[in-house]
């Protein structure tokens, strides 16, 4: 078992925290009514979900003209776009653009691919002045912690968690309501935020034939945030490109829907390189990352994985995730989308605990609005472990020797105490400490037979 698998577990061992356990999964059943009651607006919302999976397909295999002709359509709008290979690339060009703009305070918005990147760390480690300007990022970065769901970065924190950590940061006072928290919060951040030459988004799409970027918010801190900043520079994974904004119609309420139950969310906005007047940035730089994704894409099954929208409902509706949370996944992406993504993104090797990390109930395909069949696609994650031979060696070993009983009577009947130290020695350590192991019958079957036909 690797590290990182062994991490896993200790992480884990959080799913035997009652009140853990409480928290979110009274948090994600909120996603799931919202869900529910947003499902209404659609009088047949499995045709457009059959539409949105064609249309992501098609994007997909056309990915490389689509791509460029983004970038030739964004720089006709006075655009630039950069290419990152990885990570390092990424975080590498970013800094060279704050030193080029003397950036000593960047805001950023809630997005995955840039913690994807590992952006906080590095520009902390460069002593560059990094703001959230989502509110419960905020509160987390304010007590030093990451994110836990993709569409709410805070969900393990109970309202009283949230306070403690104003109350300790800020002197907010120890019994303060909800809104009072939001209202607080928010003035810190427009306060920290106002003078930041520089902002960093994500992307939701990026519109090939119009040049755009899409970017959907329900708080207001990104378009804020560009607004007020000199430069806008945006991270966008290589998938994140469609063919138009003519499919936006279609994606965009079901982003909406699957995320927070909206119809559409509050604030959608498309922005077509820099601004032309003073009321926006100067400068607008789209940085189209790799990172893995080209290697996902070789996996003919797999690759469906690109389609993802990052709406989070597959995230809210997994009974992995419900248990073990946000941190055990020690990736940005967690839940079912996590455990197809990473390990054929980051190594298989490295990640492939993850694979077992579901239960094959199928409820996040279900839920997913561009149909990505998940669950199929984290067993197909499982053959290709099985059949690299990168997963657990004792495990593997451990089921080499099951079968080799199986096939023969004699050793199936062998002593009880030779299967007994067996399974000590090769399933305990994947049974976990808490779970007690199954007794073996003291008489096997055919010597209980034998018995009865005397
Ligand atoms: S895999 Fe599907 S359900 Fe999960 S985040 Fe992506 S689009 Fe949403």
């Amino acid at each position: 078992m690797g590290n990182k698998a062994k991490t896993f577990n200790q992480n884990s061992e959080i799913s035997f925290d009652e009140e853990h356990w409480q928290k979110i999964n009274f948090n994600t059943a909120s996603f799931e009514r919202n869900f529910n009651n947003g499902k209404v607006n659609y009088r047949n919302m499995e045709l457009e979900k059959q539409r949105a999976f064609n249309l992501s397909n098609k994007s997909l295999l056309n990915l490389e003209k689509l791509l460029v002709d983004f970038e030739t359509h964004f720089k006709e709008h006075g655009g630039e776009v950069l290419w990152a290979r990885d990570s390092d690339d990424a975080c590498d060009l970013i800094l060279k653009l704050l030193i080029s703009e003397k950036a000593r305070k960047v805001v950023r918005s809630h997005s995955t691919i840039i913690d994807e990147i590992g952006l906080n760390d590095f520009l902390q480690k460069k002593n560059i002045d990094l703001v959230e300007s989502n509110v419960s990022r905020y509160v987390l970065q304010v007590s030093g912690m990451k994110s836990y769901h993709p569409l709410s970065p805070a969900i393990h924190l109970s309202k009283e968690e949230m306070n403690d950590v104003l109350t300790r940061g800020f002197k907010l006072k120890a019994d303060s309501t909800p809104k009072q928290m939001v209202n607080f919060v928010r003035h810190q951040v427009g306060e920290a935020a106002k003078d930041a030459e520089v902002c960093l988004t994500g992307a939701n799409f990026l519109l090939s034939e119009e040049g755009g970027v899409v970017l959907t918010e329900n708080e207001g801190n990104i378009l804020k945030s560009t607004s007020k900043s000199k430069t806008h520079i945006v991270v966008a994974g290589i998938a994140k490109v469609i063919r138009s904004m003519h499919e936006l119609s279609l994606l965009l309420p079901l982003l909406s829907s699957h995320a927070t139950g909206q119809s559409m969310a509050a604030i959608n906005s498309i922005t077509f390189g820099p601004a032309s007047n003073s009321e926006g940035p100067e400068r607008m730089v789209v940085i189209l990352l790799d990172n893995g994704r080209s290697d996902l894409l070789t996996h003919e099954k797999q690759r469906k994985m690109m389609s993802c929208i990052h709406c989070g409902a597959c995230v809210s509706v997994c009974p992995v995730y419900k248990n073990i949370g946000g941190y055990a996944y020690d990736s940005s992406y967690v839940g079912p989308m996590g455990s197809v993504m990473t390990p054929l993104m980051h190594g298989l090797k490295e990640y492939e605990y993850l694979t077992s990390a579901c239960s094959v109930c199928g409820r996040c395909a279900d839920i997913c609005p561009v149909k990505i069949p998940l669950n199929d696609l984290i067993l197909e994650n499982r053959h290709l472990v099985a059949t690299k031979k990168v997963g657990d060696a004792k495990l593997e070993a451990m089921f080499k020797l099951m079968i080799w009983h199986c096939k023969n009577r004699k050793r199936l009947d062998s002593p009880l105490f030779i299967k007994k130290v067996e399974l000590k020695r090769f399933l305990n350590p994947a049974w976990g400490e808490r779970r007690t192991l199954p007794e073996f019958a003291p008489k096997s079957f055919s010597q209980w037979w034998k018995e009865q036909k005397v």
